[in-house]
C-alpha cells in the first residue's frame, strides 16, 4: 500500500512539473489549434520492451521515458506504431517466440485501456479512432529475423495486426543486408524479394530503415506499393549510415514513399557523432553502466541509456543537442524529396532525446517551429500525420489489387 500512495504522489508531481514545462515552451496559439486539429502519426516507438517487465501501465503518467496516455493526449499525438523489436542475434524459433510476446503485450496494452487507445490497421481506422477521441495503436515489427525466413509467420504477424516490417535491424538477417554490418547477400536475395512481394500482398508496409543502400534499391525496385523509412534521418546533415542520402530520398518519394524523420542525437547532429567517435571510451562507458543499471532488461536498457548519456552532455563531454536539429532535417528532407514525402517516426523509448523533445508534450513544438519557418498549414498537417495516412491508404490498395479485388 505505501508503494501505491507513494507511487501516486510521485505522478502527481511530474505532471505538476510537465504542464509548467509546456507553458514555458510558449507554443503559439495558432500552432496548438492547427497541432491539436491534425492527426499526429508516429511510425516508430519503442515502449513495447517496458510492457515486457509487467509493471509498465501506458494508461498512467510516467517519470521516466517519453511515451504514455496522458503524456499522448498531452502532445496531440493522435496515432503511435509500437515496434516490436529484439536484437538481430536472437534468431530462429526464439525471435519468433519473443515477436510474438511483444505482439500480445502492445494489444494487451491496447485492450486494457479501451477508453484512450484502440488497435488499428488501416488509415481509415485511424481516422475513427481520432472521431472517437482515442489514440490509434498500430505495430511494425523491426528486423526480418522475426519471420525466421517463413513467409507463414510473415502472415501470421500481419493476421495479428502488424502493418509495417523492418527489413534489417543493426544486423543482417538471412535474407538482406543491414546499414551497419558487413554486406554478404549483395542486398535483398531472392528469397528477400519474395519476402516483399508477400508484404505487399498483405498491405504490411516495407520499411527500410536500417537497411544497406543496397538493399533498399533492391526493395525499391521489387516492391509494388510504396516503401517508407520508419525513422531515419537525413545523411547530408549527419553522416549516419542508417540514414538517407537526398538521392536515395528522391528515389523513395518517386515511387510515393515516405522518411519518417529520427529524433535520436546520433542521427541527427555530425558533431555528436563526431564527439563519439573521437572518445569510443565514452560509449563504452555508457554500455558498462547500462548494464550494471539494467543487466539484461531491454526496456531498462533504453530507458537508461537516454538518462547516463544525457548525464555525459550535462558534464561537458557530449554535445548538447537542441530539438531544432530535428526541424532541420525535418526542413531538408522537404527540399530533397517533397513536402509529401516526410513524416515523423520519434524513436520514443528507445534513442537518445535531443534537448526540448524529451517526450510527447513535446510534440507541438515541431509544429510551432515549422510554421516559424514559414511552412502553410497544410504543409505542417501532411508532414505531421496525412503523409503517412496517405503511403498506408496506397499500400492498402495495391494489397486489395494483388488480392485481385479492386
Ligand atoms: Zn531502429
Amino acid at each position: 500500500m505505501l508503494r501505491t500512495i507513494l507511487t501516486a504522489g510521485l505522478f502527481v508531481s511530474a505532471g505538476a512539473f510537465l504542464a509548467a514545462a509546456v507553458t514555458a515552451d510558449d507554443i503559439s496559439a495558432r500552432a496548438k489549434k492547427l497541432h491539436f486539429s491534425c492527426i499526429v502519426v508516429d511510425t516508430h516507438d519503442d515502449t513495447t520492451q517496458r510492457f515486457l517487465d509487467g509493471r509498465f501501465d501506458i494508461g498512467e503518467r510516467s517519470s521516466s521515458g517519453s511515451i504514455d496516455v496522458p503524456r499522448m493526449k498531452e502532445g496531440g499525438l493522435g496515432a503511435i506504431s509500437f515496434s516490436i523489436w529484439i536484437p538481430s542475434k536472437v534468431t530462429g524459433p526464439e525471435a519468433v517466440n519473443r515477436a510474438m510476446a511483444q505482439i500480445d503485450a502492445v494489444r494487451e496494452q491496447v485492450r486494457k485501456h479501451p477508453k484512450d487507445m484502440v488497435l488499428a490497421t488501416t488509415a481509415a481506422e485511424i481516422r475513427e479512432a481520432r472521431k472517437q477521441g482515442k489514440i490509434a495503436a498500430l505495430m511494425g515489427v523491426e528486423g526480418g529475423h522475426m519471420i525466421n525466413s517463413n513467409l507463414g509467420v510473415l502472415r501470421s504477424y500481419a493476421a495479428l495486426g502488424v502493418r509495417y516490417m523492418t527489413l534489417t535491424h543493426s544486423g543482417n538477417d538471412e535474407w538482406a543486408d543491414s546499414s551497419t554490418d558487413k554486406a554478404v547477400h549483395n542486398g535483398l536475395t531472392d528469397f528477400g524479394k519474395e519476402v516483399v512481394r508477400e508484404m505487399n500482398r498483405l498491405g504490411v508496409i516495407v520499411d527500410i530503415s536500417h537497411v544497406s543502400d543496397k538493399t533498399f534499391y533492391d526493395a525499391l525496385e521489387t516492391s509494388k506499393a510504396p516503401l517508407f523509412a520508419s525513422h531515419s534521418s537525413c545523411r547530408a546533415i549527419c553522416d549516419a549510415p542508417r540514414n538517407m542520402t537526398d538521392q536515395m530520398m528522391k528515389d523513395l518519394a518517386a515511387k510515393g514513399g515516405v522518411v519518417q524523420i529520427n529524433y535520436h542525437v546520433g542521427f541527427l547532429s555530425q558533431e555528436f557523432r563526431d564527439a563519439e567517435k573521437a572518445n569510443p571510451e565514452i560509449n563504452k562507458a555508457i554500455s558498462a553502466e547500462v548494464t550494471k543499471r539494467c543487466g539484461e532488461n531491454e526496456g531498462c536498457q533504453l530507458m537508461e541509456g537516454d538518462r547516463i548519456t544525457r548525464e555525459y552532455v550535462e558534464q561537458g563531454k557530449l554535445p548538447r543537442v537542441d530539438f531544432s536539429k530535428i526541424i532541420e532535417h525535418i526542413d531538408h528532407a522537404v527540399k530533397v524529396a517533397g513536402v509529401e514525402h516526410v513524416g515523423l517516426g520519434s524513436d520514443f523509448d528507445g534513442a537518445n532525446m535531443p534537448y526540448g523533445m524529451e517526450d510527447a508534450t513535446k510534440l507541438p513544438k515541431i509544429t510551432e517551429a515549422l510554421l516559424k519557418k514559414g511552412y502553410s498549414e497544410g504543409e505542417v498537417k501532411k508532414i505531421l500525420g496525412e503523409n503517412t495516412l496517405h503511403i498506408m491508404t496506397e499500400v492498402e490498395r495495391v494489397s486489395r489489387e494483388l488480392n485481385g479485388g479492386k
